[in-house]
């Protein structure tokens, strides 16, 4: 899928800003010029979709093979490994959307619905969005930025879908350098190198599994 780019206005300091509204994300450098492609890294995703309206979603698992060294996730969707999006309606989500999902749930946050009030679409926050309530979102649908009535945090996810609390247990693993992390996000399951813990020592630190996720995704977004 090309990029389809478009001038959303300028930014404080005066620089022009360009969004791609078909991969969601910027598309101008420093300067703010226009790219000629977006910034985001694996357009492909964007070839293969699922409408989740017409099929059945019985899990969603999450791997981050090794979290210290790549945030893209492997997805595994009713057992099949799957390196696509999910539609439902106007709403296109990725990886992305499904980390964000895991770090609001990890940190107890209720998830909203939040809707642009440029463009009308749904709004899901990820990275470090989706663990720090705000007013100002920036929609990545359309790139630009709105005010909700109060602070929170928007999951479209979380419209279609109960997600359960993630339940951990009181347990500390020392990490060295291999962080498989695991998700079932519709059955609220955490496992960090095959185990359900709290707590890990890494280089070390002893860090609450909750801190040590949202640090490592907290650019995701
Ligand atoms: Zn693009
Ligand atoms: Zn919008
Ligand atoms: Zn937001």
């Amino acid at each position: 899928m090309k990029c389809n780019i478009e001038y959303i206005g300028k930014s404080r300091q005066g620089i022009t800003k360009y969004y791609c509204t078909a991969h969601k994300s910027f598309a101008y450098d420093k300067l703010g010029n226009k790219l000629d492609e977006c910034l985001w890294s694996n357009k492909e995703i964007y070839d293969t979709r699922l409408n989740i309206k017409q099929n059945e979603i019985k899990d969603i698992n999450i791997k981050y093979e090794n979290i210290l060294e790549s945030v893209i996730p492997k997805i595994t969707i009713n057992n099949n490994e799957y390196s696509g999006v999910l539609e439902y309606n106007d709403s296109i989500l990725t990886y992305k959307d499904f980390g964000g999902i895991m770090l609001a749930k990890l940190n107890n946050i209720p998830l909203e619905i939040v809707k642009c009030s440029h463009c009308g679409r749904y709004h899901s926050d990820n990275g470090q969005f989706a663990y720090t309530p705000h007013r100002t979102h920036l929609c990545l649908y359309c790139g630009h930025l709105f005010r909700a009535k109060e602070r929170n945090i928007g999951s479209e996810l979380a419209m279609i879908y109960t997600i359960p609390e993630i339940k951990l247990k009181d347990k500390l693993l020392k990490i060295d350098n291999y962080c498989c992390v695991e998700y079932d996000m519709l059955k609220g399951n955490l496992l960090i190198n095959n185990q359900n813990v709290n707590k890990v020592l890494f280089e070390g630190k002893e860090l609450n599994i909750v801190e040590f996720l949202n640090n490592l995704l907290a650019n995701e977004f």
